[in-house]
């Protein structure tokens, strides 16, 4: 193993510098357990989390809750569902304490008067065809008019494999209404005809991934050792899945031997008392799982294993700045 100095020039250094000084402490939160759509993958209703605990709706509740997740050292809410929009007022009780970041499909616009820049991320999955086959609306009609220009908002494309060779179409759209878009993949977590993804199909998608992000750098948030990461699911001559993931609710996580994870992680249901497993779905398979955030939270907290070489350490560097970017700890 080498040392940070000897591996990285003045340029690069500094890079490294500014995202070393971060110290991320995310968790996830289920602000409620329904949603203005039944998309089918829902990671959440496919394994019936939305029945894991009920909901808290006393709203003092969960101003008290935020301000014991920041005593705990959460410096970045993510607040997830079924559909945050739905409740407002919850995802006010952490938008005003903490920062947050929002997940939702779009269909219900967020006020800029009462959440001026919190980080939303708008789902896409697809083009129109499947997103009316996986959801059963093309969302982004209603989500781009809702979302435009908005420096604040991204979308979070979701690729499935029907997409392959067809990935531009919908970038180009999302030029055109002047938002940025992170990549990710599908995990098809209830076995619809058609979106399985092969070998073959994830080298093509890896290929257009990175030609993309060539192509839109304005608009593409995103790495090439990110695409190499998710498209493969291995890094460093390991597979991804359970014995590796550092997306696992820490209080929960009996795994021995302990892998790298992120620390003080925990994601919890919209009860506030109930624990998931994980960042997706508790009944997964993890040898299946093309998750985004936790192969991103892979890299970043597996550094030392990226002091090998200038390059390696360069790519574990990018993947950091992508996750920061997509949060907002440093511009875009
Ligand atoms: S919009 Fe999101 S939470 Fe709602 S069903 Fe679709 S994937 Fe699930
Ligand atoms: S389903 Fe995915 S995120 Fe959850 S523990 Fe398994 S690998 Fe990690």
């Amino acid at each position: 193993m080498k040392t940070i100095s000897s591996l990285l020039d003045k340029e690069w250094h500094e890079r490294y510098r500014k995202i070393s000084s971060l110290n991320i402490r995310s968790s996830i939160y289920d602000i409620t357990n329904q949603c203005n759509l039944r998309c089918k993958g829902c990671f959440f209703f496919s394994s019936d989390e939305h029945e894991a605990s009920t909901e808290e709706t006393d709203i003092e509740k969960w101003y008290q809750f935020v301000g014991k997740e920041k005593e705990r050292g959460v410096n970045l809410a993510i607040l997830i569902g079924g559909e945050p929009t739905l409740h407002l007022d919850r995802v006010e009780a952490f938008y005003s304490q903490l920062p947050s970041y929002c997940a939702t499909n779009g269909l219900i616009k967020i006020s800029r008067d009462r959440f001026p820049d919190m980080m939303v991320g708008v789902s896409l999955w697809g083009d129109e065809n499947d997103e009316k086959t996986l959801r059963g609306k093309d969302t982004f009609a209603v989500s781009s008019k809702n979302y435009e220009g908005d420096p604040h908002t991204y979308y979070l494309y979701t690729i499935t494999p029907k997409q392959v060779g067809r990935i531009e179409h919908v970038i180009k759209k999302i030029v055109d209404v002047g938002l940025k878009v992170h990549l990710q993949l599908l995990t098809n977590e209830e076995n619809v005809d058609g979106f399985f993804w092969s070998e073959e199909n994830l080298r093509d998608v890896r290929a257009e991934m990175d030609a993309m992000l060539d192509r839109y750098p304005r608009t593409v948030i995103s790495c090439k050792y990110y695409h190499e990461i998710i498209t493969t699911g291995t890094m460093m001559n390991r597979k991804f899945g359970w014995a590796e993931c550092p997306s696992v609710t820490e209080p929960l996580d009996k795994r021995n031997p302990q892998p790298k994870s992120l620390i003080r992680f925990i994601r919890w249901a919209s009860d506030l008392k109930t624990m998931h497993r994980c960042c997706t779905s508790a009944t997964r398979d993890c040898s299946t799982c093309k998750d985004g955030a936790a192969h991103m939270s892979w890299v970043m907290v597996n550094k030392r294993e990226h002091l090998q070489s200038t390059k390696d350490l360069q790519n574990w560097i990018e993947v950091y700045e992508m996750f920061a970017k997509l949060y907002r700890f440093i511009p875009w």
